[in-house]
């Protein structure tokens, strides 16, 4: 007999699960759309991006999931045969980069580690290099959601800085805005992107970018600009212009329920939950590593990502991951890319607090005690352990 029915837990890094208050929200009828409420709402999502991406700059909206949002951050500011740099912790920013590739970008790869985070000074010495700055991007992640890397973006501009570098710096949050620290001004990226369905608890299907003054200055002499995604025609006051038709109204409900629940929590608040649900689901990994047969992917602890953990398994992962959904109900992620068959990953991003991880924690454990995969003991007591010294009651 399973013990999987119940509530179903995802516990993989996106899509990943969504309050009743978001789904609620968008249980109603489809709306005229340029009515008031569409327009309003519009504006309201609009506004509060900037609060979440911490810019002054224009935020935009697109009906897309996070490729799509790739591929408005490259249109609006490329042009055909531009140089770019792709920094490289993993899969993804590789990935936005052949997105770029196949649009007639010139791209570049700097190599990087799939265990560790991307290294500043490798990124300010290629910077130097390249004297006539013939470079017109840098592209980085914040979290490499393969990988479970976390990059240290304000130390990758002040490499930029360092090196007297113009280019664009874009920057891929969708593993990471909501999950922890990300300041758009503050560290200094002039592009931003992220999507609707992993920290930001939003079915899939929602886009976000942003976009500084340098940002927008460089969109004018783009010639990669393509009507769907084109920024001018979205900075006009139009609605239909701004959504380039008819606006997704029912995930812009769900995101609404989705951004007021943040910001009742304070985007604080949610960042200091990640990071002690990552640091639980660190210390239970920590546990199992001394059985020999797992490890964490990511070496350095400090570049260990708040919102997903990606553990090396000698063996085959599916074991675990088959055994945690048929058996118990709970979805874990496998790897992907040059991890695929080596790995398997717990997420603690979104919509997720202690029972819900110390449930997956948990679920991990007894498959590795079920399928007699060799473990150190104690992985979840440790978890355990952890949230009673750190967790507390949120002063009022
Ligand atoms: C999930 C993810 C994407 C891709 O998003 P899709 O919605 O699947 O297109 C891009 N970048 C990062 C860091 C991701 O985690």
């Amino acid at each position: 007999m399973s013990v999987a029915n119940g509530r179903v837990l995802l516990a993989m890094p996106g899509p990943t699960n969504i309050p009743d208050r978001v789904l609620q929200a968008m249980m109603r009828p489809a709306e005229e759309l340029a009515s008031k409420t569409i327009v309003d709402l519009t504006e309201t999502l609009l506004a509060d991006l900037k609060a979440v991406f911490r810019t002054t700059g224009e935020t935009f909206l697109y009906a897309a999931n996070g490729h799509g949002g790739w591929e408005a951050a490259l249109t609006n500011v490329l042009s055909r045969g531009d140089k770019i740099l792709v920094l490289a912790s993993g899969r993804f920013a590789i990935g936005w980069g052949e997105m770029a590739r196949f649009m007639g970008a010139d791209v570049e790869v700097l190599a990087g580690s799939w265990r560790a985070a991307v290294d500043p000074a490798a990124v300010e010495e290629r910077l130097r290099q390249d004297k006539d700055h013939a470079i017109k991007a840098v592209l980085t992640v914040q979290i490499d959601t393969a990988s479970g890397v976390v990059n240290d973006i304000r130390a990758i501009r002040r490499a930029i800085d360092a090196a007297g570098h113009p280019a664009l710096y874009m920057v891929d949050g969708v593993a990471a805005l909501g999950c922890m620290p990300f300041d758009m001004d503050g560290f200094g990226v002039d592009v931003a992107m992220s999507a609707s369905q992993k920290g930001l608890m939003t079915p899939p299907g929602l886009a976000f970018v942003a976009a500084n003054a340098k940002a927008l200055h460089a969109h004018r002499q783009a010639t990669m600009r393509t009507p769907y995604w084109d920024w001018t025609a979205r900075m006009d006051p139009l609605l239909y212009m701004k959504h380039c038709g008819t606006p997704p109204e029912h995930l812009m409900f769900g995101l609404r329920a989705a951004l007021d629940m943040i910001f009742a929590e304070s985007l604080d608040g949610a960042w200091r939950r990640h990071a002690l649900l990552a640091a639980a689901t660190q210390a239970a990994t920590s546990k199992w590593a001394e059985g020999q047969a797992l490890s964490f992917n990511v070496v350095e602890p400090s570049q260990r990502a708040p919102s997903v953990t990606t553990i090396l398994v000698d063996g085959d992962p599916t074991v675990i991951t088959d055994y945690a959904r048929e058996v118990c109900g709970v979805t874990l992620g496998l790897a992907i890319g040059d991890l695929t068959g080596k790995a398997f990953r717990i997420a603690h991003m979104g919509h997720v607090n202690a029972p819900m991880v110390l449930g997956s924690l948990s679920v991990v454990e007894m498959a590795l005690q079920a399928k007699g995969i060799p473990h150190g003991e104690g992985g979840v007591a440790a978890a355990i352990a952890y949230l009673g010294a750190h967790a507390r009651e949120v002063a009022a």
